[in-house]
C-alpha cells in the first residue's frame, strides 16, 4: 500500500459524484465527456454531454455527420477546433480501426485532439491501462502532495508527476485511482483555500505539513492577451438579415457571423458601415454596443452596430457573398460564442 492509495480510494468511494461517464466502459462516451470537460465544468458540461450523445450516439454516427450539424451541437462550448478534431478522429477510427477505439496509449495518442491526458483517461477508464491521467486538477494535487516547486504544465514537470503517480498507483485499479485524483482536485484540493482538514492525503502531504498550500503549484507566468477591436453589422430589413461564413482558417473557422471589420483603435469609431446604405436618412441606426470577449490569447472588443432599413436602401455590392436569412433562422446556423452573445443580449 502506498502513501496515497488506500485513503484516497476510501475517500473516493464515499464522496465521488455520480456522473454518467463514470458508469460506463464505453470509450466513445468517455472520450466525448473528456473533450467536453476540457471546455467547461462538470455541472455545465452535463447537458452538453447528453445532447451530444443523443445526437451522435455512436462513433459511426459522428463520423458520418455533416460538419455544420456537429458544430451546432457544440455551440456554446467554444474552441470549435475540438469538435472538428472529434469528427476527424471518428472518421479515422471508422477507417483504420474498424469502428473501435484503439486500446493502447500509443495509438490513442496518434488520434487528432487526443493528448497525453485524454489518452491516459480513455486508456485507464475504458481499458484498465495503468497510466496516470495528469490534468490541471491532478497537477495541483501532485505539486502540493509531493512539494514540487518547479513550474507545472511543462513536459518535464508532467513526466515527473506521471512517474511519481505511477509509483503511487501500484496495484490499484487505474480507473479508480485516476478518477479519485481528479475528484480530489475538484472537490478538496481546490486552487485557493484547499480543504486540507477533510483531505485523505493530509498525513503525507508536504504542502500541508509545511503550510505551502497557497505557494504551490508554481505556475509559468502568462503573457497578457492581445487586444483586437472589431465592428459587427446587424441589419434588420423586413424581418431579414445577412450573415457570412468565416474562412476555413484562423479563429472560428467555418462558423457564421454578421458582416464585420477589424479596426485599429480602442475608441468608438464613427459609424464604420455608412457606405453600406444608399440613403442614411432612410436608415435607423440604433445605439451601438461594445462587447468584451475573452479568448485565451486575445481580448476582443467587438462593437455591434444595428440598423433597420428597407433592403432597397442597402448598396447591392455590399451584399455580395452574404447569406440572406430570416432573423429567426439564424439560430439554425452554428455560430461562435461572441455571435451568440450578440443574439441573446441584444433585443
Ligand atoms: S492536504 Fe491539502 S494541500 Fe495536501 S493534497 Fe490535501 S487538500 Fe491538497
Amino acid at each position: 500500500m502506498t502513501r496515497m492509495e488506500c485513503r484516497l480510494l476510501v475517500w473516493y468511494e464515499k464522496n465521488a459524484r455520480k456522473l454518467p461517464w463514470r458508469e460506463t466502459l464505453n470509450p466513445y462516451h468517455i472520450w466525448v465527456s473528456e473533450i467536453i470537460l476540457q471546455q467547461t465544468r462538470v455541472a455545465q458540461g452535463l447537458p452538453f454531454y447528453y445532447n451530444f450523445i443523443t445526437n451522435f450516439p455512436t462513433i459511426k454516427s459522428l463520423a458520418e455527420a455533416p460538419e455544420d450539424a456537429v458544430l451546432k451541437v457544440w455551440q456554446g462550448l467554444g474552441y470549435y477546433s475540438r469538435a472538428r478534431n472529434m469528427m476527424k478522429t471518428a472518421q479515422i477510427i471508422m477507417r483504420k480501426h474498424q469502428g473501435r477505439f484503439p486500446s493502447n496509449i500509443a495509438e490513442l495518442r496518434l488520434l487528432p485532439g487526443i493528448g497525453n491526458y485524454t489518452a491516459a483517461a480513455i486508456g485507464s477508464f475504458a481499458f484498465n491501462i495503468k497510466m496516470p491521467a495528469v490534468d490541471g486538477n491532478v497537477r495541483r494535487v501532485a505539486a502540493r502532495f509531493f512539494g514540487l516547486d518547479d513550474p507545472i504544465g511543462t513536459q518535464k514537470s508532467d513526466q515527473l508527476i506521471e512517474s511519481l503517480l505511477l509509483d503511487e498507483m501500484r496495484d490499484c485499479p487505474p480507473a479508480l485511482f485516476n478518477q479519485a485524483m481528479i475528484e480530489l482536485g475538484a472537490l478538496v484540493c481546490k486552487p485557493t483555500s484547499p480543504s486540507c482538514a477533510e483531505c485523505p492525503l493530509k498525513e503525507n502531504c508536504i504542502a500541508f505539513s509545511e503550510n505551502l498550500q497557497e505557494m504551490l503549484p508554481v505556475k509559468i507566468a502568462k503573457k497578457a492577451p492581445k487586444p483586437i477591436y472589431m465592428d459587427y453589422l446587424f441589419i434588420e430589413s423586413e424581418n431579414h438579415t445577412w450573415i457570412e461564413k468565416r474562412p476555413d482558417n484562423g479563429i472560428w473557422k467555418g462558423l457564421y457571423e454578421f458582416p464585420n471589420t477589424i479596426s485599429n483603435g480602442n475608441k468608438l469609431q464613427p459609424n464604420p458601415f455608412h457606405e453600406w446604405f444608399a440613403n442614411s436618412a432612410e436608415t435607423i441606426m440604433h445605439e451601438p454596443r461594445t462587447f468584451k470577449h475573452q479568448l485565451t490569447h486575445q481580448t476582443i472588443f467587438a462593437t455591434l452596430w444595428q440598423f433597420s432599413c428597407k433592403e432597397a436602401n442597402i448598396v447591392e455590392e455590399k451584399l455580395k457573398n452574404k447569406i440572406k436569412i430570416s432573423v429567426s433562422e439564424i439560430y439554425q446556423f452554428p455560430v461562435h460564442k461572441l455571435m451568440y452573445r450578440f443574439l441573446t443580449e441584444v433585443n
